[in-house]
């Protein structure tokens, strides 16, 4: 017989989420979305791509991966998936392949944020610093590892997710999200949880188009990208 989907299944159907192994600290990602429990596959051809309702793209080292993308003919099937509507979270050397910069390497520019890459300098390679979050009122513990800087652009129509100072560390364009910290180095699965409600509000969108699309979700942010 066929067992009837439980309440909480039907409203909230198992996903898969992809994280981009080719490079860098995607265990960990794996780690935190388990605790969330949610399942993941390591993506290492394109084809697993079509597997998956969400990408994350982990810190590491973007110029290696971006190599690695290229050699494993990922780089345009991400492009591609993103196109057709695929939430992707990038953090750290993640967000700097998702953004623009006119460093190596080559960005995808799927946001159209740009990312400088190594920001805070060599003084200040790693540091920890509480990042404010706007979906949340207690801070973050942001660990940030040579980390990058996102630069602010009023034209991006990004919605500040969290910042540190006067820093944007976390923005999301549509359903591309950025962080230049590593929320995987926490056991704080408030990031990721947010992800996975982009990757949901997705899922619901693609069923049922006439749903508030992630712009609306934009719109009524709290905090609007400022300069
Ligand atoms: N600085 C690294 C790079 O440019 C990113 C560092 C990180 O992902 N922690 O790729």
């Amino acid at each position: 017989m066929v067992r009837k989907p439980s309440k909480s299944e039907v409203e909230c159907p198992p996903i898969k989420v992809g994280i981009l192994a080719l490079q860098g600290s995607f265990a960990l990602h794996k780690k935190s979305l388990a605790k969330l429990g949610i399942s993941t596959l390591f993506i290492r051809r394109p084809e697993e791509l079509d597997q998956v309702a969400g990408l994350i793209i982990p810190g590491g080292e973007s110029t290696v991966m971006s190599d690695l993308a290229r050699e494993y003919d990922l780089d345009q099937k991400i492009v591609q998936k993103a196109k057709a509507g695929m939430p992707i979270f990038g953090t750290c050397a993640g967000a700097i392949l998702l953004g623009k910069g006119e460093e190596a390497p080559p960005r995808l520019e799927l946001s159209s944020l740009t990312v400088q890459r190594n920001a805070y300098g060599r003084q200040r390679e790693s540091f920890d610093a509480p990042v404010q979050l706007t979906f949340s009122p207690e801070p973050f513990h942001g660990i940030f590892i040579r980390a990058p800087r996102i630069v602010p652009n009023e034209q991006s129509k990004s919605a500040i997710e969290g910042w540190y100072q006067e820093d944007l560390v976390l923005t999301q364009q549509d359903k591309i999200l950025l962080s230049t910290f590593h929320p995987e180095l926490t056991e704080d699965l408030r990031v990721h949880e947010h992800f996975i409600e982009m990757v949901r509000a997705s899922l619901a969108q693609e069923k049922d188009p006439s749903m508030q699309n992630s712009n609306s979700r934009i719109k009524q942010s709290s905090k609007k990208l400022t300069l």
